[in-house]
């Protein structure tokens, strides 16, 4: 009798372990392979991981095994559906981010391959193929025939060309119908010449990457100083060599510009690859990569998982961006993953940014990776910063936009060029406040205030997504007496619209870009001039060139330093780099204004500078001194709850168990702010020794997936905020 083991994803446990199932006769499995089979009265959908043969009989086993073995209901692949290497890179991840194995396979594959029962099958074509001509009898048959005699045709087509006919020749026996997997459109390569004559930077850039002996190479290049151009030249340079290249890039940056750029070059040649597709588009563009009709991905953090088999290249442009790490299980990081799969393929990996982060640039620093620098714009010199201190403007009576922005914005109306202003994130919600008792409206079910929106009247949770009218009195004074604080997008723009009546703004945040395309449609129409001002959230700090923008003003720049995160610093600075990034990428120069309430603060002041080895040489010291990445690795595993004692039990537990091995740190736990109704309790774990961590945490993890009770625990390995 032939066994397998198979991974499955229990209803009610994170268990990863194996179950084992039994062949029936006729059935082929192998590693890789999905297969139905039979759990606690329903049947799940799991994915092989051995087969075994011995001499005994079902019962035999069963008493063996000591519990009733049952058999595979259904084979579902032929060929595995995850090749050897992205079989291997499931089980190395689940052990990197301590997540079932099964949670791993799951969220490599496009969600209709992935292994669950419920989902919808992908699309099917339905083929007529022909048994027997000589039953044909009237003349339609006939001519039908003929069709079928050089090939199989499509149901559709044929019934088309004579009105029912297939039902007719199947039930004569003159043809047989059999479906198909819909395959996307084959397609040549197509590899256009480069469009651009390289700068000597560029060139000095790309033969050092060439020559490398280095695996990973930090490509720390200015905004605007051509590192896309750098990607495209190199990719193609693997295409020639008849090898597939991987471009990843953060979510937000994945621009209708970006895109169109990339197919103007490689034409047919490339596949686009993002959340914002369909199950069905994801599921094609799978498909052009497993069936080498595409040499090139472009694609944010699932794209790593494409199932190449002749990797040459692979990139990740602005590799700092917090998007490339998963916030749900299973917690990896897309460049872990990246230099993992490259390793496998011998490729490089390019990692690309502007304001790297810091565990990058110290591991170029230190040799580790190789440092090639771009340190010229293309067009102009960096855009001139300035600063401007808010606590003296408010003095003056500006709350908001402060004289010289304000100034600046009006002269750049005049000359009939853009601007982009951008609201930092902390500061883009309006609360609502009682007057009278100070009273701030919060979630019912998340101890986080909710935001107001003046368009809908209403009040909104940006966490749970529960929304109230704004019509109400204090529930603690009874007073109907509000104050709205806080900028939000939409104050703002009321707020410019109201000093430039005659300026054109867009408005770009999470409540224009809900629809499909919205995000799309607004850069469009900044991009065909259709506006003058574009104004939003942290998503139009990135990837965006447009020639004619020669201002960008920050608003609340230093609204996110306040926080306890250990990574807060940087995500400002990195913000403000790249905001700035944007003005005058074309042939007039640019400006940009950061205003702030603490100009002084070193963050604040080198960004303003774009002087990134200043920064990172002053983080570091803070990092140091806090025992923090990139001195040392962290875990953080939270406790979540309905039941607050329950959390909490479970939480100081763990941390009184873990602060017993003496090869880390453990702090906590602490409290979390609770929401969706679920308190939560973390405990951080510091150490030198990241397998250590990730051992120690593994060792907890296997002792009490039996015992659960009531308590989600969430394990994230190097976590990249801890807010
Ligand atoms: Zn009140
Ligand atoms: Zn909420």
């Amino acid at each position: 009798m032939r066994v397998v083991n198979v991974w499955i994803e229990h209803p009610v446990m994170d268990l990863n372990r194996t179950f084992t199932y039994a062949l029936k006769d006729g059935m082929n499995a192998s590693r890789g392979v999905r297969v139905t089979v039979p759990l606690s009265g329903q049947f799940v959908t799991g994915f092989v991981d051995s087969v075994e043969e011995n001499d005994l009989s079902l019962e035999e086993y069963s008493e063996k095994a000591g519990y009733e073995v049952r058999y595979v209901d259904k084979v579902i692949d032929e060929e595995p559906i995850l090749n050897a290497e992205l079989y291997e890179l499931g089980l190395w991840m689940g052990h990197e981010t301590v997540s079932p194995n099964i949670a791993c396979f799951q969220s490599m594959l496009p969600s209709k391959m992935k292994p669950r029962s419920n989902r919808k099958a992908s699309v099917q074509e339905y083929y007529v193929r022909l048994l027997d001509e000589t039953k044909a009898t009237s003349e339609k048959q006939k001519a039908a025939v003929e069709i079928l005699k050089n090939g199989d045709v499509l149901r559709s087509e044929l019934n088309k060309a004579f009105t029912g006919i297939t039902a007719i020749l199947e039930k004569k026996g003159i043809a047989e119908v059999y479906s198909k997997e819909k395959e996307a459109g084959y397609s040549e390569l197509d590899i256009r010449e480069a469009d651009y004559e390289l700068t000597e930077q560029q060139k000095a850039a790309i033969k050092k990457i060439n020559e490398s002996d280095k695996d990973v190479i930090l490509l720390h290049g200015l905004t605007g100083s051509g590192k896309t151009e750098v990607y495209m030249q190199l990719a193609a340079q693997k295409c020639r060599e008849g090898r597939q290249v991987l471009i990843l890039v953060p979510e937000i940056s994945l621009t209708p510009q970006m895109v169109s750029r990339m197919v103007n070059r490689f034409g047919h040649s490339i596949a686009i690859y993002h959340s914002k597709l369909n199950d069905q588009q994801r599921y094609e563009q799978y498909q052009l990569v497993r069936n080498h009709q595409v040499s090139i991905v472009v694609g944010t953090r699932s794209a790593v998982f494409m199932p190449f088999d002749n990797l040459g290249l692979i990139v990740l442009d602005e590799e700092h961006d917090h998007s490339y790490k998963q916030d749900s299980s299973p917690r990896y990081h897309c460049r872990d993953v990246a230099i993992h799969r490259a390793q496998h393929h011998h490729c490089k990996v390019v990692l690309g940014s502007a304001t790297p982060t810091l565990e990058s640039y110290a591991r170029a620093i230190k040799n580790v990776y190789e440092l090639v620098e771009l340190k010229n714009r293309i067009h102009q010199n960096l855009p001139s910063s300035h600063l401007v201190d808010m606590q003296s403007e408010m003095r003056k009576g500006n709350y908001i936009i402060s004289s010289v922005l304000e100034k600046e914005i009006r002269k750049r109306l005049d000359n009939h060029q853009q601007s982009i202003l951008l609201l930092n994130r902390r500061g883009y919600t309006t609360i609502m406040k009682c007057r009278k008792c100070g009273k701030v409206i919060q979630c019912p079910h998340c101890d986080i205030a909710m935001s107001y929106h003046k368009d809908e009247n209403k009040l909104k949770c940006h966490t749970c997504g529960t929304e109230m009218s704004a019509d109400m009195v204090c529930p603690d004074c009874g007073s109907n007496n509000w104050l709205h604080q806080g900028l939000g997008t939409q104050r703002l723009y009321e707020t410019i619209q109201e000093k430039f009546p005659e300026a054109r703004i867009l408005r770009m945040d999470a409540d224009t870009t809900r629809k499909k395309n919205g995000h799309q449609e607004i850069l469009e129409a900044f991009e065909k001039g259709e506006a003058d001002i574009l104004l939003g959230t942290q998503m139009i700090a990135k990837g965006l060139d447009y020639p004619n923008v020669t201002l960008v003003g920050i608003f609340n720049a230093d609204a996110l330093l306040g926080r306890t995160d250990y990574r807060s610093v940087e995500v400002t600075f990195d913000l403000i780099v790249q905001a700035s990034g944007r003005s005058g990428r074309g042939h007039s120069a640019g400006e940009v204004y950061i205003q702030a309430y603490d100009t002084h603060h070193y963050g604040i002041r080198l960004a303003a500078r774009q002087d990134y080895k200043s920064f990172f040489q002053y983080e570091m010291e803070y990092r140091h001194v806090g025992d923090y990445p990139p001195y040392k690795y962290l875990a953080a595993i939270s406790f979540n709850s309905r039941n607050e004692e329950k959390a909490k039990t479970m939480a100081w537990q763990r941390a009184d168990e873990f602060r017993k091995n003496e090869q880390f740190k453990t702090l906590g736990p602490s409290q979390l702010a609770r929401s969706f109704d679920e308190y939560k309790y973390r405990i951080v774990l510091k150490g030198a020794n990241r397998d250590q961590l990730i051992e120690a945490v593994w060792n907890w993890y296997d002792s009490i997936q039996f015992n659960k009770q009531q308590v989600k625990i969430q394990i994230d390995i190097d976590p990249y905020v801890l807010d």
